[in-house]
């Protein structure tokens, strides 16, 4: 049996990472100008992974790396009406309209009305709690937790402070490295659902090193019945 079932939210719940992928683009179109073709994407991904330690996860930080990487690669000449379209793109990330993942209403209802819920998810503080609100699956989640990062160890204090086994508790995910891989490390249980975009940061080869098993859903449709094998012994793929 199951005493607590966790969901990470971008990209599990609703669509995130499409939002990033739409804003290097249009970043690497206003460098353009300045002769970088391909570079600015890569170098963009460079600079934001260097300030990760400084900024943390989210769109915040990610607005303070655009801004720095196109003033170095223009060595100083992108203009200040440039620098604020990179702040407007930021603003546009931080007020688009929350898209759900097909299914992931009814199945976060349906699970809520037989186990307890919790929302687990990196982020700037203030826009996570925005995309909950905006999303209406609030009221689902008896917690909901907004972290600066999800290592084995923030999992670890997490179950203890609920008072939870690892064994009795379930993560859903798309991320290897941020949702699976410190779960199963702890004896959890974790349910894998990739998402068609991965953040590089996030993307971890197959398996990631994994030493026990965990599963993996195609989509969020197929986690009920996942989650009612599992409570059964039978949960396909999970030891
Ligand atoms: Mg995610």
């Amino acid at each position: 049996m199951l005493d607590l079932i966790a969901f990470d939210a971008d990209d599990t719940l609703w669509h995130n990472e499409i939002l990033y992928s739409d804003a290097q683009e249009r970043f690497q179109d206003l460098l353009a100008p300045y002769g970088l073709d391909g570079r600015a994407r890569r170098e963009l991904y460079e600079t934001e992974m260097h300030n990760l330690h400084y900024f943390g996860y989210g769109t915040k930080g990610f607005a303070l790396s655009m801004i720095e990487t196109a003033i170095r690669l223009s060595e100083g000449q992108i203009e200040a009406s440039e620098i604020l379209e990179i702040i407007d793109l930021a603003k546009g990330m931080l007020s688009s309209e929350v898209r759900l993942l097909d299914r992931a209403p009814e199945v976060v209802a349906e699970l809520a009305a037989s186990y307890p819920l919790m929302l687990v998810t990196k982020g700037d503080l203030v826009d996570q709690e925005r995309k909950v609100a905006q999303s209406g699956l609030g009221p689902y989640f008896a917690n909901v937790e907004i972290t600066s990062d999800k290592s084995e160890d923030f999992y670890r204090a997490l179950l203890a402070r609920h008072q939870v086994a690892p064994e009795r508790f379930l993560m859903v995910g798309n991320s290897l490295r941020s949702d699976i891989l410190p779960v199963i490390a702890l004896g959890g249980h974790a349910v894998h659902i990739p998402y068609h975009v991965t953040w590089a940061h996030e993307a971890v080869g197959a398996h990631g090193g994994a030493t026990r098993e965990y599963a993996e859903l195609e989509d969020i449709g197929l986690l009920p019945m996942f989650v009612q094998q599992l409570c059964q012994g039978d949960g396909a793929g999970d030891s």
